[in-house]
């Protein structure tokens, strides 16, 4: 039985009195005790035997699903436990929605619809005579042939007598639908007619066409606006055409209900989406949908990967390089990545598409492994955008724009054009210091410093989230000079409000955008066309298409380059390119300004001149000589405590050990660490990490179990926390 706990063992129990209808098998939920508590688990294996004595065994205190959670979904949830080196019951909580969790039944949610009968539909509502309110509503009721959902009916005013009334007269009648996803197996799959491919689209769907009926691993390397989502479109088609289901994965800010429009819009199927916004009945509703297969597109994100799927088509993986498809927390799963072996398990085609490849895919395709396909040119007639380094050196800076950035965003304004800045820090300022002694605003928790934020007026930390207010002196000599360091976006919008006082200027960072339409109505304000300006973070990166902007400005590049994490430079280039690709996808060009202090940085040049795909091409061959992922596997052990001497002698004594045991076993498997982390002290508590890497999957988890298991046993074991991460993204 898998229970949801940490522990990575399952539990025996004895069956109780209930019994399913045809039998005992894996994937029923049951009700059991675990210790004091009342917990759903999963039945995963039977046994005759037990380590544990008969007597000390519980029985199963109730039964909750008479047939077993989808096979396919088990499967997955079996695979990510074994991989990620979870616990099973954790891992099945994760990826089941809450109200399974909490042992409610797997059913949707129906409601009624009413229709007209074939008498009520040749009867005049004047032969009613007195009953003007049915006759009313007969006549509202014949106007939609459809028929009319009840809340659709009783929000015009009419009430459930009336209803009565009509089907006791034989005029109308109801039947119950599913909320989510009516049944819409039959008719046709197209609502609308699909683009005539340009040649690049065209051959890329041919190849996708040959691989419709078996496991067809692809990726889809298309710069950005070049038709991506519109092949997308005509493959789903093709594998509606077959009667199976397609799974759509973006990125978390990529969900808007634009992108679900389009996809509405061109299918006459049912489309159901999972994402964070849903409650946790619209949830169950969709997932069940899913499995019942009444859904056909599923589009959701990262955690939509666990929807379980009656007739699996294809996955497709939209802008695979983003990172939000990995959870860095709990359950270390990479959306991206069980797609793959989820494909291979059903045999079928998985698509992932981007402008911006990670590395790990890239080698994939040039290995082949993954079949490449490409689309080197926008749709349409749009022209790719121009990148141009602007040095700062030496510049006086406002608000982290330069001169020149300030000077070309006017010209644009004149031209009534759109100019987006995209600025890496939410906030007025990363940090406020004294001018007199040079005190800087640190977190007291973290090794960080805390971001001055002008809404709320107060310095945060973007680590641990803890608060001060803004002092009025010098918290260490006493000058009132205390003055902002750099610039974040409230600044930045600040500055351009000052310096365009007659264009509008709309922010997009985490803080505007904690209501949930906010970021909605901003973009749709811009999607209209006129002129303004647009200050915000990497959300504006994703996804979204602004065809009015001809103007990027980058406020600092910089970032990436010398960072601690080997990935870096990867993300900076794929955020760069991005961003770059929002602008001009009409018929005015498009530019791109980035500001830096190290112009003449070689990663930075390469990317200008040459592209993307060159660097990331170099950034490999760096990968493969330094011996990193993707030319190795990686696991990182990640340990925080109250006490740092603990936490490091703990740690020393477990790497020790696994050297030897290493060795022991000539397993080549190297153990770096352990290491400070990062960022040592976060949230009061310490932080250091051991880095396991291998050439070979299979004995990098089994180094990787043997010190999960040591280390659960070391005596100190309780005074400190450690997470397992499988191939992480983040150092
Ligand atoms: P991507 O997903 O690669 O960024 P999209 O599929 O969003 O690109 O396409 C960018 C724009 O080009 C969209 O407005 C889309 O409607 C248009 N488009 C794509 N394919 C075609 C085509 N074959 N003919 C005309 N317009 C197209
Ligand atoms: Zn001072
Ligand atoms: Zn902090």
């Amino acid at each position: 039985m898998a229970v949801p706990t940490p522990l990575r063992r399952c539990f025996d129990y004895l069956p109780g009195h209930e019994r399913p209808e045809n039998g005992w098998c894996s994937g029923v939920r049951v009700r059991v005790s675990l210790g004091r508590r009342q917990v759903v688990g999963v039945v995963v294996d039977f046994r005759m035997d037990s380590d544990v004595e008969r007597h000390r065994l519980k029985p199963i205190e109730a039964l909750l699903d008479q047939t077993p959670l989808p096979a396919d979904w088990l499967w997955l949830c079996r695979f990510t436990a074994r991989y990620y080196q979870h616990s099973l019951g954790d891992t099945l909580a994760n990826a089941m929605p809450v109200l399974l969790r909490q042992g409610r039944p797997l059913e949707a949610r129906t409601r009624t619809r009413w229709f007209v009968t074939e008498r009520g539909h040749t009867t005049p509502p004047e032969q009613l005579g007195r009953a003007r309110r049915q006759a009313e509503l007969l006549a509202v009721l014949q106007q939609h042939r459809q028929g009319l959902v009840a809340s659709a009916i009783t929000a015009q005013g009419f009430d459930q007598a009336q209803l009565r009334g009509l089907r006791e007269k034989g005029l109308i009648d109801g039947k119950s639908e599913w909320l989510a996803a009516p049944d819409s197996r039959h008719g046709p799959v197209l609502a609308e007619p699909a683009l005539t491919l340009n040649r690049e689209q065209s051959d890329a769907l041919s190849a996708l066409h040959e691989g419709l009926d078996r496991f067809h691993p692809v990726l889809l390397h298309g710069v950005t606006g070049s038709g991506k989502t519109e092949v997308y479109l005509q493959l789903i088609e093709a594998v509606l055409e077959r009667g199976r289901q397609a799974l759509i994965l973006v990125p978390e800010i990529a969900l808007t209900p634009q992108t679900l429009e389009r996809f509405r819009r061109r299918f006459s199927v049912a489309v159901v989406t999972l994402h964070s916004g849903l409650n946790d009945s619209e949830r169950l509703d969709a997932w069940e949908a899913a499995r019942a297969g009444r859904a056909r597109i599923i589009i959701g994100t990262r955690s939509a990967i666990f929807t379980p799927l009656a007739t699996p088509g294809v996955i497709i993986i939209d802008e695979e390089h983003d990172n939000s498809f990995k959870q860095h927390e709990g359950l270390r799963y990479h959306a991206r990545d069980l797609a793959v072996v989820r494909a291979q398990h059903h045999g079928i085609p998985i698509v992932m598409g981007t402008a911006t490849p990670a590395l790990e895919t890239l080698h994939h395709a040039q290995r082949g492994d993954y079949r490449h396909l490409r689309l080197t040119r926008r749709a349409g007639n749009a022209q790719p955008a121009m990148m141009q380094l602007v040095d700062l050196r030496g510049r006086p800076l406002r608000g982290g724009l330069g001169p020149q950035a300030i000077k070309a965003i006017g010209e644009q304004l004149d031209a009534g054009r759109q100019v987006l800045v995209f600025i890496n820090r939410r906030g007025f300022a990363p940090t406020l210091s004294c001018h007199e002694c040079g005190w800087i605003s640190e977190c007291r928790h973290c090794d960080a410093r805390l971001t001055l934020h002008r809404q709320p007026h107060q310095l945060i930390c973007h680590h641990c989230d803890s608060r001060m207010a803004v002092p009025d002196a010098c918290p260490s000599c006493g000058s009132a000079d205390l003055r902002p360091q750099g610039a974040g976006t409230e600044r930045t919008e600040e500055t351009l409000a000052e310096a365009f006082p007659d264009t509008p200027v709309l922010r997009v960072d985490r803080d505007t955008t904690r209501r949930r339409d906010a970021l909605e109505q901003t973009l749709a304000r811009v999607r209209r066309g006129e002129s303004c300006l647009l200050v915000g973070t990497q959300m504006l990166a994703k996804g979204h298409h602004f065809p009015h902007v001809t103007l990027v400005v980058v406020v600092n590049a910089d970032g990436g380059l010398y960072s601690a994490d080997f990935r870096a430079m990867e993300h900076s280039a794929a955020l760069l390119t991005q961003v770059a690709g929002r602008a001009g996808r009409a018929s005015h060009p498009g530019r791109v300004l980035i500001q830096t202090h190290h112009p003449d940085d070689p990663g930075l040049q390469l990317l200008i001149e040459q592209g993307f795909d060159a660097l990331a091409t170099q950034l490999l061959e760096e990968r493969r000589i330094a011996r990193l992922p993707p030319y190795r596997y990686m696991v990182l052990i990640r340990a925080e405590g109250q006490n740092a001497e603990t936490l490091q002698s703990v740690l020393s004594e477990g790497t020790e050990a696994l050297r030897g045991w290493l060795q022991e076993q000539s397993m080549t498997v190297e153990c770096l660490g352990p290491v400070p982390a990062p960022m040592e002290r976060r949230q009061t508590r310490w932080h250091a990490q051991v880095m396991l890497t291998a050439e070979r999957r299979s004995a990098l988890h089994r180094a990787t179990a043997w010190l999960d298991e040591w280390l659960s046993r070391h005596p100190d074991s309780r005074r400190l926390r450690y997470s397992i991460d499988v191939d992480p993204q983040e150092m």
